[in-house]
């Protein structure tokens, strides 16, 4: 009889965790485990801020799946997912198509313009690593240019940033840091750069209290970051950002959305039932109504039974679905009852450049300043060290002291 098949499609922090549990779990006998991902590396989504704004390489974010995954004990695909057939339990790629017993969606998010005009045209994103590094590349660009211009227009060191929620805040902060090390290497004064954050929301992070929240805001400020809030994005143009009720014009050179965040459209492509994007799962992580498809990730809404409102998209939640999703494939396989997910919060921390940032711990300590950057990168060394083991922590770790 053939082995029973396990499909995980994505290599993010919830495919490579749901693959490595799987492994430990099953033996080489007991179950086929095939894992698809558009490239051969897995990157840390979580840092994708600090690679858009140059502040590490790219190479540091990203590891080789091979080096961390046994080839001859999981099936590694590099191609695209285009959809999932299910009638067929088939999931069909750019290149071949597959079939599966049971299958895994951590397929992960896209950003999400919401429709505004001319910003799918003329944003850039931090989406993946290609997108971060053409961020990279293109405000570094714009220092050239402007180096080796005669009429030197200061437009084109604007770079404009749109939504401060976590990724534009973690994002600016790393600019804050970045942009004086530009203006040495292109000697180029300081205040002919300007790194604008426009926020439609009357502050930024709401998630955080209003005391941390005016620790960011001071702290970005001071090193020169200006603040557009209650400002919304109207629409996006060539030259920049049209905003407010009197449709005003910010002129930039660099201009990055930062504005929300979506579940694969694989899902929707799929037949999914879709709500805002993502498949509303039941507690065992399961699509509504699908014996043998678990959703997890960011591609999945895990509701909080407490609140009634869905758990915000992490990677820490995407870890722990892992757990729970690989515990439940195993446990169809062997016919034993299902357990559901169960959030185990540790706190938020977001980062405000290399020294800085905001943090909030399990028992509402708050933190801000270096102790907040340290837990940050505890936070993502630990990530590490759960996917690539100490060999991953060891290449790739943030162990530098500041
Ligand atoms: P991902 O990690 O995004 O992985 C998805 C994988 O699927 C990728 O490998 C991708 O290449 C692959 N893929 C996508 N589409 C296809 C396709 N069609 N075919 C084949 N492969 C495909 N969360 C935190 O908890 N802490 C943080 O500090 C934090 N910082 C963040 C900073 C930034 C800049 C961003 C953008 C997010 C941050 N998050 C953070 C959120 C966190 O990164 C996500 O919640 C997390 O990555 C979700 O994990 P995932 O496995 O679902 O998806
Ligand atoms: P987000 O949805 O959290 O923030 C987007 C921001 O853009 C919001 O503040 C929103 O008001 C603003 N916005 C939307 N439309 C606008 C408009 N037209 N004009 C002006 N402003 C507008 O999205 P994100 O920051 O990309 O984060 C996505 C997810 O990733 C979050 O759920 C978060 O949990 C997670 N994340 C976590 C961390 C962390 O834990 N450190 C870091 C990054 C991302």
């Amino acid at each position: 009889m053939s082995k029973p098949k396990i499909v995980i499609l994505g290599a993010g922090y919830a495919g490579m965790m749901t693959t490595k549990r799987l492994t430990q779990k099953l033996s080489p006998e007991e179950a086929e485990i095939v894992l698809v991902n558009k490239h051969n590396y897995h990157y840390q989504t979580t840092w994708l801020h600090e690679v858009a704004a140059g502040t590490i390489n790219h190479n540091q974010a990203r590891t080789i799946i091979s080096d961390v995954i046994n080839p001859n004990r999981v099936r590694l695909i590099y191609d695209t997912v285009v959809k999932v057939d299910k009638d067929n339990q088939t999931v069909i790629l750019e290149n071949s198509e597959l079939t599966y017993d049971y299958l895994v969606i951590s397929l992960g998010f896209v950003t999400n313009t919401f429709g505004i005009k001319g910003m799918d045209e003329h944003a850039m994103f931090i989406q993946d690593i290609d997108s971060a590094q053409l961020i990279r590349e293109h405000i570094e660009y714009q220092f050239v240019k402007y180096k080796n211009s005669e009429e030197k227009n200061t437009d084109d060191l604007t770079i404009l940033v749109g939504g401060a929620g976590f990724t534009g805040i973690e994002f600016v902060g790393e600019l804050a840091e970045k942009v004086p090390q530009l203006c040495k290497k292109y000697d180029i004064e300081r205040r002919n750069v300007r790194v604008i954050n426009v926020e439609a929301a009357p502050s930024i992070l709401p998630m955080f209290d209003k005391d941390l929240v005016d620790y960011a805001i001071h702290s970005l400020e001071q090193r020169g970051i200006e603040f557009r809030l209650g400002t919304k994005i109207n629409e996006c143009t060539e030259e920049g950002f049209i905003v407010g009720e009197d449709n005003e014009l910010i002129k930039a050179g660099t201009i990055v959305w930062t504005g929300g965040v979506t579940g694969s459209p694989v899902l929707a492509e799929s037949g999914f039932e879709i709500t805002r994007g993502k498949v509303t799962v039941d507690g065992d992580l399961r699509a509504p109504g699908e014996e043998n498809i678990f959703v997890i990730g960011d591609c999945a809404w895990v509701m909080d039974e407490k609140t009634g409102r869905p758990f915000p998209p992490t990677a820490q939640a995407a870890m722990q679905h892992a757990e729970t999703c690989a515990n439940n494939v195993v446990a169809l396989l062997k016919n034993a009852p299902l357990e559901n997910f169960v959030f185990d919060n540790k706190g938020t921390v977001a980062s405000l450049g290399v020294t800085d940032g905001i943090a909030t711990i399990l028992d509402g300590t708050k933190l801000s300043g270096k102790p907040a950057a340290t837990m940050k990168k505890v936070v993502d060394n630990r990530a590490l060290f759960l996917i690539g083991g100490l060999n991953m922590f060891l290449k790739k770790g943030k162990i530098r002291p500041f």
